[in-house]
This record gives structure tokens, C-alpha cells and sequence, in this order.
């Protein structure tokens, strides 16, 4: 409101909190950081204001799902992750009865039956998500929800087998849990404060409970050797195999945010920190130029990342619920990959060019 004010009034916004600005002469100005909202009062979007159809997608489970955020930040200390600069590990939350009142809102009047929680750790208040939960269930709403969560919390019991079977029958059949890399090592490079069995039995709990899990997983950071990326790329494949309701992220290719320590070490290990905006813009994170990873663990973790999609066998079959013959297609590919994967063999593929013809054949339809 206070740069609202300043624009309508053809005020330089000088010293505005949080506001950066070039003034005419070409010098740059930041205002102070400001302080964090709060979030403990009903904040529900003008949602008059939108084409709600434009926000409704399937990605929860193929049915219609809305997004909403219910809390901000995390207090975890991920050392890759932007919530170290951006919220201090600073954790602010609706209380539940808000949430509860919002979700209800959207769900009778849109008719959604999911809602994908854009929260960065909705799980951090164990009292509040069960709270949530109650609240669901009092008011009858038949609502997917699809959230983050910690390993460690479930694998530490604070989420037990029978609140993650209360959870689940209140709605709560989605989680998404950060597992990032299948070494020890690797774990402490990202300051994941978890390890690798923690992941294990986050993996055999939620099964028992039948909550689908997505894994995420990460790989070309700084530290991490080729026997670690293969590691990770083994829990991966077990995870998946021993739990029916796991899915696994693709092997995402490292990404140096600013303002988190592994960004200093990817700097200090030689990689070229952008100097301006547009130079920030033009960054591709996609391409694998990490300057500490040789040409040929360049050219096999640029392969992984995209066949890796396909790894878990029940991800992309899911996203082709439409069209039968490419679910057919991603079912038997994913075979292949887990193939490749268990030999670690990521030479001849010449299924990516094929994959890049369908991505052609798509962009001009
Ligand atoms: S737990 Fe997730 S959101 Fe929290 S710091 Fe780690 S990566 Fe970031």
C-alpha cells in the first residue's frame, strides 16, 4: 500500500520498507527490510477478481484442485533452499479454523474436490494440522489435500501411524516429502538434518497408512561425488519398489539460490554469480553447466534428469490418464529407466531424441 501510495502520488518510493528502485540518474535504492506479515487473521483471496477456471488443475490425484497457502516459511536450515533468505526459518501460520473456513469457502462454491497446499512445511504445528483435520471432517467437506512435509517428522513418530491414518481419512492422501539425496553425505552437504533411514521408514510408514508420496530428490551440488548421485539414485528405486503408494521426482540438477550457504560454496567452487537482472534472468538451471562436475558426469546427470521422470513407473502413466496409448507408452518406458537406472547406464538413449521430437510436435500444435 505504502508503494501504491508513493506511485499515485509521483513519489520516488525512497526508503519504503522492502522496496528497491533505480532513480532517474540511474542509481539504485533498497528501503529496509520490512517485517513479516501476519497471518493469524482470515486471509482469503478477493477471488471475485479472477477467472477461477484459469487456477483449477488436476495435478492432485486427476481431480479438480485449487491451490491455497496456509502458512509461510520453515523452520529447517536446508542449505540449498530459498526459505533461509527469503523467511529467516521464520514460521507464521492461519490459525486452523480460518483455514478451515477458507478451504470450505472454495470447496462449496467452485466444486473442487482437492486443494494443493502451496505451504513450504504445512506440518510444522502438529496441534494445528490436526485441527485442520477435525475441521474437515466436522464440516463433511470430501476434500483431497495434498501438502509438504519433513521426513523426520513422521519417521520420528511425532506423525504416528494412527495420525497419519486420522489424517488420511480426513482428507490428507498427498504428501510430498523432501528426501534429496540417498547418501549420508549427501544429506549433510544440504544440511537436510535427516538421514537415509529416516527416509526409509517416512517411506514404509506413509505406505501403511496409504498416503501417495511424492519424493523429491536433487543432484549435482557441490560435495556430492558420483557415488553418492548413484546412492540416491538407488534409494530412489527403492523406495518406489517396496511402497506402492511412492512416486519419485526426477533427479532435479542443483540450483544456486542466493543467500543460502551452498550458493557461497557453488561461488567459491567457480560458478560465475550474475551480475545484473537480466543476467540472472538468462541463468538456465536446466543446462547442467556446474563448474565443479566434469564433462562426463555433466553429460550422464543431464540424461538422468530426464528419463528419471519416467523412474517411477506411476508418475508420468498418471499424467497420461487421458490418452491411453502414451500411458501405455510411459509404463513401458519406465520399466526401461529402472533398467538403466539399477545398471547405472545412461549411455545409448536414444529415446531422448525421441522425446524432444514430441516436445516439437507439441510446441507447434
Ligand atoms: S524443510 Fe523444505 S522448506 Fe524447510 S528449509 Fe528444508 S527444503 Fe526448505
Amino acid at each position: 500500500m505504502d508503494l501504491l501510495d508513493a506511485l499515485r502520488h509521483e513519489r520516488e518510493p525512497k526508503g519504503l520498507g522492502a522496496v528497491t528502485f533505480m532513480d532517474a540518474h540511474g542509481e539504485m535504492h533498497h528501503g529496509p527490510p520490512r517485517p513479516f506479515m501476519r497471518l493469524d487473521e482470515t486471509l482469503i483471496p478477493d477471488y471475485d477478481l479472477v477467472d477461477i477456471g484459469d487456477y483449477i488443475t488436476t495435478q492432485t490425484l486427476g481431480v479438480r484442485d485449487l491451490a491455497v497457502t496456509t502458512s509461510r516459511g520453515c523452520p529447517s536450515r536446508c542449505s540449498f533452499c530459498y526459505n533461509l533468505a527469503f523467511a529467516n526459518r521464520r514460521w507464521r501460520a492461519q490459525p486452523a479454523e480460518a483455514v478451515v473456513e477458507h478451504v470450505e469457502m472454495i470447496v462449496r462454491r467452485f466444486g473442487i474436490n482437492a486443494i494443493l497446499v502451496k505451504d513450504d512445511n504445512f506440518f510444522v504445528n502438529r496441534k494445528r494440522v490436526t485441527a485442520i483435520a477435525e475441521g474437515f471432517k466436522e464440516r463433511g467437506l470430501d476434500v483431497v489435500v495434498r501438502a509438504e512435509c519433513r521426513a523426520d517428522y513422521i519417521a520420528s513418530g511425532h506423525y504416528d501411524d494412527a495420525l497419519l491414518g486420522e489424517l488420511r481419512d480426513a482428507g490428507f492422501q498427498v504428501l510430498t516429502v523432501g528426501a534429496e539425496s540417498g547418501s549420508e553425505i549427501g544429506l549433510s552437504i544440504l544440511d537436510k538434518d535427516i538421514t537415509v533411514d529416516d527416509i526409509r521408514t517416512a517411506n514404509e510408514r506413509l505406505g501403511r497408512a496409504k498416503v501417495t508420496t511424492k519424493f523429491t530428490f536433487m543432484c549435482g551440488f557441490p560435495g556430492e561425488s558420483w557415488a553418492n548421485i548413484k546412492q540416491t539414485l538407488a534409494l530412489m528405486l527403492e523406495l518406489v519398489g517396496t511402497n506402492r503408494y511412492a512416486r519419485a521426482t526426477p533427479m532435479h540438477l542443483y540450483a544456486p539460490y542466493p543467500g543460502t550457504p551452498l550458493f557461497d560454496e557453488a561461488v567459491a567452487q567457480g560458478w560465475e554469480k550474475p551480475a545484473t537482472l537480466e543476467e540472472w534472468a538468462a541463468v538456465d538451471f536446466h543446462s547442467g553447466e556446474l563448474p565443479w562436475l566434469d564433462e562426463e558426469t555433466k553429460r550422464r546427470l543431464r540424461r538422468m534428469t530426464v528419463s528419471t521422470y519416467f523412474l517411477d513407473g506411476r508418475t508420468m502413466p498418471e499424467y497420461f490418464s487421458q490418452a491411453p496409448m502414451m500411458r501405455a507408452a510411459a509404463a513401458v518406458y519406465g520399466a526401461v529407466v529402472r533398467w538403466r537406472a539399477r545398471r547405472n547406464n545412461f549411455h545409448l538413449m536414444p529415446e531422448l531424441w525421441l522425446m524432444e521430437q514430441y516436445r516439437r510436435v507439441k510446441a507447434m500444435a
